[in-house]
């Protein structure tokens, strides 16, 4: 039985305000699993299963699957839907209310996230799996083309910001596919793509990384203002301590946030350790 038809059934209402757009083709989702790179080896965290037809794909390649879901209503759903596979957990709670050790605890080891994710929290699931846990391996998700871009973007262009930076200090983001919104149900208003962030925690030497986000969020502090100004705002420093660091990350005291890459970033944040700056 096709997913709308067991949705049918089951009397299930969409709730908007969940971000509930489900992808039903098959072969997209066998596609995005296998750009995830998964395997029999792989244990694999999905937050959001909808109505399972990810969780299914993953589960066909997967040694096991565990499925985060806010919405109990699913619940008779995915009871249909995910029917017979016997590695495949479901968990209705909130994700962004679980400490990530509980989730780590649930998962007893390394673990890679597939997910096609609610639109109202990409940002915040990204970096709570990216911040806060050593034990992934990748995160694969769906989301806006927009924000996917951003993820992946070069310094100095419009799109690279907060987030690019923060990512490719420890891992490597790659959009790998783009999906029409006329490929959700129901479709959203903006298309989507996957991306795949391979994480790799020694990628650059950051000796503290408390000090490299608080290099990132002062450069973009104001996008209008110099990184002096940013920097002289964020660290309560007069102009010539800020000056200095600058031309010791950049050799121009004009140069602006935007333009710095992960490299500049780790250098910044060497500076803001050297000189004590409070961060
Ligand atoms: N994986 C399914 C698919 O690809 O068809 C559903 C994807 S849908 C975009 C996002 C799912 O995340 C919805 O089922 C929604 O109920 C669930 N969700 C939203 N917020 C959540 C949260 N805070 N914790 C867990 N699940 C959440």
């Amino acid at each position: 039985m096709q997913l709308k038809e067991v949705l049918i059934k089951n009397g299930f209402h969409f709730n908007k305000r969940f971000g509930q757009n489900f992808l039903t083709d098959t072969n997209l989702l066998r596609s995005i699993v296998d750009r995830a790179g998964i395997t029999s080896e792989d244990t694999v965290i999905e937050i959001g299963v909808g109505g399972g037809t990810l969780t299914r794909a993953i589960a066909e390649k997967a040694k096991r699957v565990i499925g985060f879901e806010i919405d109990r209503n699913l619940q008779p759903v995915l009871n249909e839907t995910l029917a017979g596979l016997e590695n495949v957990e479901i968990v209705f709670k909130d994700v962004m209310k679980m400490p990530t050790e509980e989730i780590e605890k649930i998962v007893g080891g390394r673990f890679s996230v597939v997910a096609n994710l609610p639109y109202y929290i990409t940002t915040p699931i990204l970096m709570k799996f990216i911040e806060e846990s050593d034990v992934v391996d990748s995160i694969t998700v769906t989301i806006q083309e927009e924000v996917a871009d951003r993820l992946c973007a070069t310094a100095g262009s419009q799109e690279y910001g907060a987030i690019t930076a923060s990512i490719d200090a420890v891992g490597n983001a790659e959009k790998i596919m783009r999906i029409d919104r006329k490929m959700f149900y129901p479709s959203p208003n903006v298309d989507s793509a996957v991306v795949k962030i391979t994480i790799d925690k020694n990628k650059y030497d950051i000796k503290d990384m408390k000090a490299y986000r608080a290099g990132v969020r002062c450069a973009f502090l104001s996008r209008r203002k110099t990184l002096v100004n940013n920097i002289m705002m964020s660290f309560k420093t007069d102009r010539k301590t800020a000056e200095d660091v600058v031309l010791e990350v950049k050799g121009d005291v004009m140069a602006r946030g935007e333009t710095l890459t992960t490299e500049d970033f780790v250098s910044l944040s060497n500076q803001l350790i050297e000189r004590n700056l409070k961060f």
